[in-house]
Formats: structure tokens, sequence, C-alpha cells
């Protein structure tokens, strides 16, 4: 049973933000889109290998998706299965080319398009999140159940050698289509119960509960500041930004068309990379919309949680608003 579904990942969504609120000349432009890349990279892998989690039967399988946990420091989990029996650590990755992990160095080469790059190791990652996850079950006085790992790679055109002798790593390197098999096969080695009855359950609402979701504070990423964001509302067809409102829609004057909802993206935007909320004089400000009342209206609208009233009204975007694909 999948028990959250994965997300688009924030800091992608920030990255998209960005791209589109600097000018192209910035001295980040080019860095943000291939670190955009990455993380498009990264996501469509992760879709990918939940394809293949889907297949596992609901009954005993609870599947946690990218869970943040804080243990000293953060660790992220791509994905973590468990049963009544053991807990399973997933790292996914989406990696083009040949990988060579290096008995000796312990390192992970990868070639691709006859030129080599050194990576981070994935088992080596995915190891070290097993070790924080039962770090943090101590701590929170969670009883003790085995925990597995495995590195999973989305797509078989990753071709991954080791050296002669080595070959044990493959016990924990798969193939996401090989996904259900390889979790039968490590469910055969356990038949005692950690957990029983409902117990499981609780154990993954906690865990749930303990998710910190992770929203970095973009512009401090890239030392860019906020005077270098390009305010105003973005127009849905051409892209050109501002566009002007005009009666109860906006009004592109460069390829002039109309938009009842260009402001959402813009909404989106301004929480997407001030990580702060909004007041009124914000909203317009950043929107660019000359009268106060017509913002006041349109700011009304959205229907956004808010603490506070009159002028020091704080608006914030619901989690599951901004969580969206845009
Ligand atoms: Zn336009």
């Amino acid at each position: 049973m999948i028990l959250n579904e994965r997300k688009v990942p924030i800091p992608l969504l920030q990255r998209e933000a960005l791209l589109r609120r600097i000018d192209k000349l910035h001295s980040r432009f080019k860095d943000i889109e291939k670190e955009l890349i990455n993380w498009k990279t990264g996501y469509s892998g992760e879709k990918n290998v939940d394809y293949y989690l889907s297949y596992l039967p609901d009954e005993p399988y609870r599947i946690i998706n990218d869970l943040r946990l804080k243990c000293n420091n953060t660790f992220q989990i791509d994905s973590l299965i468990f049963s009544q029996m053991f807990g399973l650590v997933i790292e996914i990755k989406n990696i083009t080319g040949t990988l060579f992990f290096d008995k000796y160095t312990k390192g992970v080469v990868r070639t691709y398009k006859d030129s080599e790059e050194g990576i981070a190791n994935p088992l080596t990652q995915a190891r070290r999140h097993r070790t924080q996850l039962i770090s943090w079950m101590i701590k929170h006085k969670i009883p003790p159940m085995p925990i597995e790992y495995l590195v999973v790679f989305s797509k078989n055109s990753t071709i991954v050698r080791t050296n002669e002798g080595n070959e044990s790593i493959f016990e924990h390197i798969i193939y996401a289509e090989y996904l259900e098999e390889k979790v039968a096969q490590i469910a055969a080695k356990y038949n005692s119960p950690a957990f029983k009855g409902k117990a499981l359950n609780k154990l993954c609402d906690y865990i749930l509960s303990e998710n910190i979701p992770s929203y970095p504070e973009i512009l401090k990423t890239y030392g860019i500041s906020q005077s270098d964001i390009i305010r105003g509302v973005q127009c849905p067809t051409c892209k050109a930004i501002p566009i002007i409102r005009v009666s109860s829609a906006w009004y592109c004057p460069d390829c002039k068309t109309y938009s009842k909802d260009a402001h959402l993206q813009t909404v989106r935007d301004y929480f997407l990379l001030m990580n702060s909320p909004m007041t009124l004089k914000q909203f317009q400000e950043f929107l660019l919309i000359e009268q106060r009342g017509v913002a006041k209206n349109l700011l009304h609208s959205l229907s956004l949680p808010s603490t506070g009233t009159g002028r020091t009204t704080q608006y914030f975007i619901p989690p599951d608003c901004i969580l969206s694909p845009l």
C-alpha cells in the first residue's frame, strides 16, 4: 500500500520559478538551468520506479515515498518499504552511461560518450541512509527490526560493472523492473514479525508525522538578491512579464491575449522564492497591481490560509496547492 504519493520536489519547482524570474543574462542562470535538468532527471527516475512499486501487494507492504527525517543531520530516503518483518531503504538513481564500482577505492566512475567522471557512490549513500534511519528509530524508541537497503536504477540502459571478486555488491543493486522479485526474495529471509497487528500502521503514521518536507531558501542557495527577481504577472501564452490587469482579466500587450488566472502562478512563484508569508501590500507589489482595492479582491478570491487581521494579515500557500504540478 502506497501511503503517500510522490510529489514534484519543491527544489525543482523553485528552480523553474527562478528561471522565469531572473534575467537570462544573470550570472547564475546557466547553473540553475543545469541543476533543474538534474532535478527533472532524478524526479522522472523516481516516477518510473513508482510504477514498479505500485505492483507490490497492498498486504503486507507499506510504502513511504520521499521521506525526510531529522536525526542530528537531516536525511532523505527516496522510498521506504515496511512489512511486519523488515524495512527496506531504497535509493533511486536515474543515470545515463556505464558505472564502474571500484572495489579498491570504493569510488564510482561514470563513463558516458568517452568521458569519465567520478560520482557519489549510491551504495554508500543507501547504506548511510539505512544507518541514519536505524539511529532515528532508536532515538524515537521504536522497537528494532531488520532494515535492508537497495540501490534501484530506474532504467536498464545504466550499465553497472565492478572488479572480479566484488560481485557481492549486486546483492544490493537492481534495475527497477526487478523490484517486485527482489522484495519477495528479501521477504523470504524473515519469518518473525517485529510489529504485530496494527503496530505497523501506527509506526508508519508516526514516521509520516515526523516527515519534514524540503523547502530550501533558494535565493540564498544561489546568492541571488530579492531585487534581482522580476516582479509582475507572466503571460501564459508568450511568457512576457509583466502583463496588465484590465477589468476582470489579465491582458498581454505583447501577444494581445487575455487570461483569467495568470496570477496563480505568480503567487506560487512568490511563495517558492521568498520563503515567507505574504501581506496584501506584498501581493500588490509583487503582482504590480496599481489599485489596492483590485489587489484586495483578487487576493481574497484565492482563499489562502491566513493569520492576523486588517493590514497585518499574513497569507500562506496551502501545501497541497504549492506541491501540485504547475
Ligand atoms: Zn503574451
